[in-house]
């Protein structure tokens, strides 16, 4: 008898929850009990011998870099703040958003010799930015509304992730420059590939008939 592996799948619980859920029932993996969840975290698909784990964004990466799931569904976003080992296998389409720079609407940012300060939930994305640009400015980490930093004077600017543009909007700021295009992602920890490659492949087989169906609706 063919020895067929349990694949555990880390699900970001929140934003993308949602449409991580819809994709893989569009794919015929059931994980529908996800959404009546109340407070349970683990989910078993017996049919398809998949457990669904629900976690917070930044700890996704964590289980996928142990070894304690073998795939992860994430924002690119969470991929590029951090620095960790795994294998970005599937742009999935959907949570759109992107990384800008923003600021009081009427500042000049890019005037003056004064070295910026900028505040941002990313430290590491807005280094890697300015870092590219040369320009060397003071990071200062916020844990949340980072769109206050620079309407208190704590910040020139911010980096920050923008959706619809409201929440810049709504407190007087705008973007000065469009960093980078974030999606949701499927990453697969690197021994899991190996270990089980049969397994794995089959599930971004059948996603990835998905996202190609999707993008052919679209066009
Ligand atoms: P919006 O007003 O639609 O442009 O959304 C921007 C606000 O929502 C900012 O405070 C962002 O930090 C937050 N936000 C939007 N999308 C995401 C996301 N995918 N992950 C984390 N925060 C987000």
């Amino acid at each position: 008898m063919v020895n067929v592996k349990r694949v555990k799948i880390a699900l970001t619980k929140g934003r993308i929850e949602k449409e991580a859920v819809d994709m893989f029932q569009r794919a015929g993996i059931d994980c529908s009990e996800i959404m009546n969840k109340g407070r349970k975290l683990i989910f078993h698909n017996l049919k398809d011998n998949i457990d669904f784990v629900l976690v917070k964004a930044p700890d996704v990466l964590t289980y996928v870099e142990h070894g304690v799931v073998d795939i992860g569904i994430v924002g690119k976003d969470t991929l590029l703040e951090q620095n960790k080992n795994f294998y970005e296998v599937l742009d999935l389409g959907f949570g759109q958003c992107k990384f800008s720079l923003a600021g009081p609407k009427n500042s000049d940012f890019y005037s003056g010799y004064n070295r910026k300060k900028i505040a941002t939930k990313y430290p590491n994305v807005a280094r890697d930015y300015f870092r590219k640009l040369g320009q060397d400015v003071e990071i200062i980490k916020i844990e949340g509304s980072v769109e206050l930093a620079p309407i208190l004077g704590l910040a020139d600017a911010i980096v920050d992730i923008v959706e619809t543009g409201n929440t810049l909007k709504e407190n007087g700021l705008v973007v000065y420059k469009d960093i980078c295009k974030i999606s949701a992602r499927m990453v697969v920890n690197m021994a899991s590939m190996k270990m089980k490659k049969n397994e794995i492949q089959k599930i971004i087989n059948r996603v990835q008939i998905q996202i190609d169906k999707k993008e052919r609706a679209l066009s």
